[in-house]
C-alpha cells in the first residue's frame, strides 16, 4: 500500500501566510481558555494590562507575559498539589505525571485529561510517521514506564498509528535484547545513551545487533545527543538502523519537535499546534535564522495547563523548512535541542557546554564512557577534567587519543586545559534514563549536594565511602 510522506498532508504542506494565520486563531482560543479558567494565567494577564482580543497579528504574541518554570513551581507550592495554573476541575484528570528532575531540580507535578491524552498521542503520530514508522512496523519500547513522562505518549501514537507495540518495561537490558531478536522488533525507542548501552550489553553476550536485529529504526529521545552528529552515526552503525531524534517535555506532555525520514540534520517544529519562539537569553528580543537563542514555547493543545509563552532555556537555532527537502513548510531547529543556557560553566574565565564537550568526546568512537569532571585545585584554580573509559580491547589508542582529544578540546575552548583521565572499565556510571556525565565538584555549598557529587562520580561503593570519609560528612 502507497503511504503519504505526512501524518497530516494538508497542514504539514502548508503556505506559511496560513500557517501563521492558523497560529494566530489557535492563539486567541488558548489565550481565551487560559484567561477565563486558570487562575494563575488570570492573574498574570491582568498584572501585564494583557488581554486576548489584543491578539490582531502574530506579532501580538510579544504583549503575553512569558511563564516561568519559577512561577509554576510556586504555584504548585501555594496551591498544591498541582497549582493554580491548573485550568479545570482536578478531578477531570486521567493521568499524572512529573517532569525528570534533571540538574537536581524539584520535578514539577502535571495532571491531563483524556482530550490532553489523545492530543499527546497526535503530536507523536506527526514525528513518528514523519520518520516512516507505519502499521507494518513491530516497535519496542527500553522504557521503564513510571512516572517521568518519557515514551509514554510516544507508545500511544505507535498505537494509533496501528503498528504493533512491545512494552519493554522493567527488565534487564540482557532480558530487552533477547526480545528485541525474538520478536523480530523493527524499531526501538531509546533514550540515546541506553541505546548504546544496549548495543555494548549485546557486544558482550557476543550478539552483533545490526546482523542479528531487524531493527531499521532507532528513535531517540530524552537527551538532546540524538542530534549530535558523532552519536548519531555511532548508533547507525551499531544497530544497522537509521537513528531520528525527538524532543519534547514534561512540561507539555509530547514532543514538539521531530528530525524527518529526509534527516536534514535538524528538527521540523511541529508549527500547525506550537508557537515556537527563539529569543535573546534571559531577554526578550527575538533573534533570527541561524542565530543561537532560548526557546520560549506556546502550545494550543493541552487544555489542563495552558502553557503560554513559557521559557525553557534550551540552547536552539532555527533555521527555515526550506532547509530540508521533505517539502514541509515547518521550519526547523539545526542540530535539534543544543543543551540548556543554564548549563554553561565558567572555567577560568571560558564558557562551556557540556553537549559542546559530548560532539568532540564522541568523535573518538574508542571511547566507551566519560564525564567532565570539574573541580577547585588548591582553593584557588578551577579545573576540568574529562573521565572516560576506553572500550576493551581498544587500549592500544589510549595514547594517541589522550593527546589528541586535549588538543581538540582547548581549541574549541579558547585553548583552555583539559585534563584527559583514563578510568578503569566500568568505573563510570551508566545511565537508562537522563544521562548525568556532568558533575561539578567545585566547593559545595551544602552536604546535600556533596552527597550528589559524590554519587553521580562513580558506581562503586567503597569509592564513595571513602569519598564521604575524606570530606568528613
Ligand atoms: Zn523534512
Amino acid at each position: 500500500m502507497a503511504y503519504s510522506e505526512y501524518w497530516n498532508p494538508k497542514n504539514e504542506t502548508l503556505p506559511r501566510e496560513e500557517l501563521q494565520a492558523l497560529q494566530l486563531l489557535k492563539l486567541g482560543r488558548m489565550c481565551d481558555w487560559a484567561y477565563a479558567n486558570s487562575p494563575f494565567h488570570h492573574r498574570k494577564f491582568d498584572e501585564a494590562g494583557f488581554m486576548p482580543e489584543q491578539l490582531k497579528a502574530l506579532d501580538d504574541i510579544r504583549r503575553i507575559p512569558f511563564m516561568t518554570r519559577e512561577e509554576w513551581m510556586h504555584s504548585i507550592m501555594e496551591t498544591p498539589m498541582f497549582g493554580d495554573v491548573v485550568a479545570t476541575a482536578e478531578t477531570n484528570a486521567i493521568r499524572y505525571h512529573l517532569t525528570s528532575g534533571t540538574s537536581g531540580r524539584t520535578p514539577i507535578r502535571v495532571l491531563d485529561g483524556m482530550k490532553d491524552w489523545e492530543w499527546i498521542a497526535e503530536m507523536w503520530c506527526y514525528g513518528l510517521w514523519g520518520f516512516g514508522i507505519r502499521p507494518e512496523d513491530i516497535t519496542y519500547f527500553a522504557f521503564g514506564y513510571g512516572s517521568f513522562i518519557g515514551f509514554w505518549g510516544a507508545h500511544y501514537g505507535v498505537e494509533k498509528i496501528g503498528s504493533l507495540v512491545i512494552p519493554g518495561g522493567a527488565q534487564t537490558s540482557e532480558g530487552r535484547i533477547k526480545q528485541i531478536i525474538e520478536m523480530g522488533v523493527t524499531t526501538v525507542f531509546s533514550t540515546p545513551t541506553y541505546a548504546l548501552t544496549l548495543w555494548q550489553k549485546a557486544r558482550e553476550m557476543g550478539i552483533d545487533l545490526a546482523r542479528e536485529s531487524k531493527v531499521n529504526k532507532v528513535i531517540c529521545s530524552g537527551e538532546p545527543a540524538g542530534s549530535i552528529p558523532a552519536v548519531k552515526r555511532q548508533l547507525e552503525e551499531a544497530w544497522g538502523a537509521k537513528c531520528g531524534d525527538t524532543a519534547g517535555m514534561t512540561e507539555l506532555g509530547t514532543i514538539m519537535i521531530f528530525e524527518c525520514s529526509h534527516q536534514p540534520g535538524g528538527t521540523h517544529i511541529i508549527e500547525d499546534h506550537f508557537i515556537e519562539e527563539v529569543l535573546s537569553p534571559d531577554g526578550d528580543e527575538p533573534v533570527g535564522y541561524g542565530e543561537l537563542g532560548e526557546r520560549v514555547v506556546t502550545s494550543f493543545g493541552r487544555g489542563f495547563i495552558p502553557a503560554i509563552r513559557y521559557r525553557t532555556k534550551d540552547m536552539v537555532m532555527k533555521v527555515p523548512a526550506s532547509t530540508c527537502s521533505c517539502g514541509r513548510t515547518w521550519d526547523l531547529y539545526d542540530g535539534g535541542i543544543r543543551g540548556r543556557w543554564d548549563d554553561m560553566k565558567l572555567i577560568r574565565g571560558t564558557n562551556v557546554y557540556p553537549r559542546a564537550v559530548e560532539a568532540i568526546v564522541r568523535e573518538y568512537p574508542a571511547i566507551d564512557e566519560f564525564q567532565i569532571y570539574i573541580w577547585h585545585k588548591d582553593d584557588l584554580v578551577d579545573e576540568i577534567d574529562i573521565k572516560l573509559e576506553i572500550k576493551p580491547g581498544l587500549e592500544a589508542e589510549w595514547p594517541e587519543l589522550q593527546h589528541k582529544l586535549a588538543k581538540d578540546l582547548a581549541s574549541a575552548h579558547e585553548g583552555l586545559r583539559f585534563n584527559i583521565v583514563r578510568m578503569e572499565h566500568g568505573y563510570l556510571p551508566r545511565f537508562e534514563l537522563k544521562a548525568k556525565r556532568l558533575v561539578d565538584a567545585r566547593p559545595a555549598r551544602n552536604v546535600r549536594k556533596a552527597l550528589a557529587c559524590i554519587w553521580q562520580a562513580t558506581n562503586d561503593l567503597d569509592l564513595q565511602f571513602e569519598q564521604l570519609y575524606e570530606l568528613g560528612v
